[in-house]
């Protein structure tokens, strides 16, 4: 029998799981607090829980384990994190830390939810290198408890606060593990993380949009859209094939009508592509009555990729300003760690050549 992740267990299951090896109920809420709140790695280290159970644990369960395999730091502070799981795959996160006052003090970390994705968009590290396999609930978890761990080492007492799912992988693809990692990172006897401080983005994949939509999950709902007309859209994300932007705004109202959140909308500028005075008149139209806020990227450069050009610090300015002054919602959001390959999937892509 293949041994079950503790880290993939919510507290009904680890009662169910305790009920079976004739434990009593009371061991699964101590089992919890030190897998989900203490984020212990070794089940050896649940000292309170009798030698009994613990060797029961041992025999049937397991505790997720990733390998630091490398960390770099960029000049801006962001630090990027490439993690080797069980089975030799490596995923990366990404770590910003806030500072400045102390109200607005908060460690943001982006995280992966599959090794690669199928999505194919043109322009992304993640996409060129093609679809590997889902993460476990475990392993989508355990990047913010193996960072957690490492804030601890540092002595910084603040631990992850932010979670988004903007690293490797299509979050929606893999929405039964996303959604378990959302309420186990949620929960009140764990991390306790705001369910307002998670943010998803998804390139598009309408029907899961609904059922998000449907389930009135508070999240934060970003979505990827890089290009204002389905001509262009279809050609640097494959996804506008399947699901075109009539679909694809339609989920988006339906997705605010049913939350009444506001929606993030990802544009990676590209100089000359999707830059100019009638991509701004194109999405003034789109956006209408959304209640939505634009975040414009400087397109990250990635092998294999010199036709997405970074426009120059004026051309974004200018290009966020004749947004607003079409009565947009927009800002930059400065493209972080670009000197340590910040685009997600550029450093395992690397490893992977080696
Ligand atoms: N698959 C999801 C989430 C992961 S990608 C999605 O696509 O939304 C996180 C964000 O980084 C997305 O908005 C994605 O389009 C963007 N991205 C990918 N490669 C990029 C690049 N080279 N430059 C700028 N943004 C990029
Ligand atoms: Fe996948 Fe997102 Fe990259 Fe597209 S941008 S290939 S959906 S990770």
């Amino acid at each position: 029998m293949e041994k079950q992740d503790l880290r993939s267990l919510h507290l009904d299951e680890m009662t169910a799981l305790l009920k079976e090896l004739g434990q009593p109920a009371f061991r699964a809420k101590q089992l919890f607090s030190w897998i989900h709140e203490k984020q212990v790695r070794e089940i050896s280290q649940m000292h309170n829980l009798g030698k009994n159970l613990l060797e029961q644990l041992e025999q049937h369960c397991t505790i997720t384990s990733m390998r630091l395999e490398r960390k770099q730091v960029s000049s801006d502070g962001t630090e990027k994190f490439l993690f080797q799981l069980d089975d030799g795959n490596y995923i990366e996160c990404v770590l910003m830390r806030y500072r400045g006052d102390m109200s607005k003090q908060r460690n943001t970390l982006c995280i992966s939810s599959q090794v690669g994705c199928a999505m194919g968009c043109t322009f992304c590290a993640t996409g060129q290198g093609g679809f590997v396999r889902n993460l476990t609930t475990g392993e989508i978890l355990s990047q913010v408890y193996e960072v957690n761990h490492l804030l601890q080492e540092e002595g910084d007492s603040l631990p992850v606060g932010n979670v988004v799912f903007m690293g490797m992988g299509e979050p929606l693809h893999n929405l039964n593990n996303v959604r378990k990692t959302i309420s186990l990172l949620n929960d009140p006897q764990g991390q306790q993380i705001g369910i307002r401080r998670m943010t998803v983005s998804t390139c598009g994949v309408v029907p899961k949009m609904h059922e998000l939509a449907d389930e009135k999950l508070d999240i934060v709902l970003a979505v990827s859209l890089h290009a204002p007309n389905d001509e262009q859209r279809s050609s640097v994300m494959p996804v506008n094939n399947s699901w075109p932007l009539a679909k694809l705004m339609e989920a988006c109202r339906y997705y605010q009508k049913q939350t009444k959140n506001r929606i993030t909308f990802e544009y990676a500028l590209i100089a000359g592509f999707n830059d100019q005075p009638e991509h701004v008149q194109q999405l003034k139209h789109l956006l209408k009555n959304l209640d939505c806020h634009l975040n414009i990227i400087p397109v990250n450069p990635v092998a294999n990729t010199a036709q997405f050009s970074r426009p120059d610090k004026k051309q974004v300015a200018a290009f966020v300003k004749a947004l607003q002054q079409a009565g947009l919602k927009a800002s930059v959001r400065e493209e972080k760690g670009t000197d340590i390959d910040g685009a997600c999937g550029q450093l395992r892509g690397k490893m992977l050549k080696k």
